[in-house]
């Protein structure tokens, strides 16, 4: 049976919009020691908007077009991205215009558009959709290397259009005006690490994580790739140890000298995406946000955080701790 303080407990993180799915989770979030966080969506508002559209010397359609086509071959995304192309394209979307449409999570879309393939994505999509989206690497910088923009802060769609690059989409979003708080107090609160895992590009993903002072950021991650960062942070800080350059080789663990063996540490999740729910299952505390997040991560969560500001889960650790006063 769960003592009452728990009751307790879940009542008073749900009067601050946090839903917490069992009184387990209360538990990890009071020994909570690394935080985990999704970029888009989830530390920034999720809510890009187009900064520029620029086409790659003969590119197949001029940037106009090329705009319409992607904002038509997103038509059916619910991401974040597809939602800013339509905004910029500025006029209705017909439906019966686009076929084939599909999506990969965290790399992009391809669809037949008026009768063209269209393909937009993170250049790894494109490549991986057999796009030289390398060869316009000189007339496509990366983002964070155009002149005049918060570049750092830009992430770049590219666009082919059957087959051949036609140019890029770059797309910048800010920080929720609760992130650096929740980061901040978390810290207070002793968490001893924070880090960034994103499907963004590492400039991108690099001057977010640089704002907000996190220990750590892996860029560039597929959903699977999520997930094995989540295992390997699971795995602690200590590693056995490498022989270092010279010969020498350091104790291990249980020898004299060597590393001691720590307790696992509890982890928690904080997602928005689709492509986030594998890792929410993963997590000791799957965090989703209630608004802006896909059902499937609110569904696959432990902790759903109903107005989506990051900075709940520093009150939800506080509201966790009382509770394990009044029950212990
Ligand atoms: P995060 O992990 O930060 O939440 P996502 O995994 O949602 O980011 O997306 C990672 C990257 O994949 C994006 O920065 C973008 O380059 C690409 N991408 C994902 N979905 C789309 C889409 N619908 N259209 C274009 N690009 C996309
Ligand atoms: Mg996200």
């Amino acid at each position: 049976s769960v003592p009452l303080g728990y009751f307790a407990g879940l009542g008073a993180a749900s009067r601050r919009g946090i839903l917490v799915k069992g009184a387990h989770f209360l538990d990890a979030l009071a020994r909570l020691d690394t935080m985990v966080w999704d970029k888009t969506g989830t530390l920034t508002r999720g809510e890009f908007e187009v900064v520029e559209v620029a086409g790659v010397a003969g590119a197949p359609v001029p940037p106009g077009r090329m705009l319409e086509l992607a904002a038509h071959a997103e038509l059916h995304s619910g991401h974040p991205i597809a939602r800013a192309l339509a905004r910029a394209y500025g006029q209705p979307l017909d439906g019966r215009r686009v076929r084939e449409a599909w999506e990969r999570a965290g790399g992009g879309v391809r669809a037949r558009v008026d009768g063209h393939l269209v393909v937009a994505g993170s250049p790894r999509f494109l490549r991986e959709e057999g796009i030289a989206a390398d060869l316009g690497a000189g007339s496509v910088p990366e983002a964070g290397e155009t002149a005049g923009l918060p570049s750092t802060r830009g992430t770049a769609v590219l666009v082919a259009v059957d087959g051949r690059l036609a140019g890029r989409i770059v797309i910048a979003d800010r920080l929720k005006p609760g992130t650096l708080e929740a980061v901040r107090s978390l810290r207070r609160l002793g968490v001893r690490r924070q880090v960034m895992l994103t499907g963004d590009a590492p400039a991108a993903a690099r001057a977010v994580a640089a704002q907000l002072g996190l220990d750590e950021v892996r860029a560039g991650l597929l959903p699977e790739d999520k997930v094995a960062a989540l295992a390997a942070l699971e795995e602690g800080p200590e590693r056995p140890g490498r022989a270092p350059a010279g010969g020498w080789r350091r104790p291990r663990h249980g020898e004299p000298g060597g590393p001691r063996r720590r307790a696992r540490p509890v982890i928690a999740f904080a997602g928005d995406g689709i492509n986030d729910a594998p890792v929410l299952t993963r997590a000791t505390v799957g965090v989703a946000m209630g608004g802006l997040g896909s059902d499937a991560a609110i569904e696959a969560a432990d902790v759903v955080i109903m107005d989506d500001d990051p900075s709940r889960l520093a009150e939800a650790v506080k509201v966790a701790r009382a509770t394990r006063r009044v029950v212990q």
